[in-house]
């Protein structure tokens, strides 16, 4: 999105509700400061804006040397059921290579080394942005983590493809056996916006 159609979205209203202000304890409300184009909470005592940002969702492709992918079928809402890669909120303290090889941990017990940066999909609806980096599973010893009821590898063919869990995985696993055919992996990145149900991967670059 370029700068004027950016500017053209009116201010942006903060995406969790607050109530209390987390400094003092009294009520917050909604404000646009002065110099700011997006409306805030900001306290009614002492002033102080909360600030609200994207969170960050980071995942991994584990792939097997025979070339399989490992995918989780989810035990938890939302999407219970679905399969997707492991993947889950960046916390603080920790790097986007960590935070991969930690979520694959925890919802696999795998291990893996991360590699490169693959796919940066952008989620304004929902205030996200989720990398997801190419890896290399390193042992078979992996099984359902807390999140998960089952861990698979899975071959091309037999990807679920009709019980993925959310949109990026989906274009995620498409571009990366397009790309794992051609023989080379550039970053893939895109929108992916509630108002447009792309059946496929959005434009590719
Ligand atoms: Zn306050």
């Amino acid at each position: 999105m370029g700068i004027l159609e950016a500017r053209r979205r009116p201010p942006l209203v903060a995406s969790l509700e607050m109530k209390f202000c987390s400094a003092c304890g009294a009520p917050v409300a909604l404000r646009q400061p002065p110099g700011d184009n997006h409306l805030r909470y900001v306290c009614t005592a002492c002033a102080t804006v909360h600030y609200q940002n994207p969170l960050l969702v980071i995942g991994a492709i584990p792939e097997w040397h025979d070339g399989r992918i490992l995918l989780c079928r989810r035990a938890i809402e939302p999407r219970h059921g679905l399969w997707t890669l492991p993947g889950g909120f960046m916390e603080n303290g920790e790097t986007t290579t960590e935070a991969a090889a930690r979520e694959t941990l925890e919802e696999a017990n795998a291990r893996v080394a991360i590699g490169d940066l693959y796919t940066v999909y952008n989620l304004p609806d929902i205030n996200q942005v989720h990398l997801t980096f190419r890896a290399q599973l390193l042992d078979l010893d992996f099984f359902p983590g807390a999140e998960s009821s089952e861990v698979v590898l899975f071959e091309e063919r037999d990807i679920p493809w009709d019980e993925l869990a959310f949109r990026p995985i989906l274009y995620t696993l498409q571009h990366y056996f397009a790309d794992r055919a051609a023989g080379e992996f550039p970053l893939r990145t895109g929108d992916i916006l509630k108002s447009q149900k792309q059946a496929v991967a959005p434009t590719l670059i």
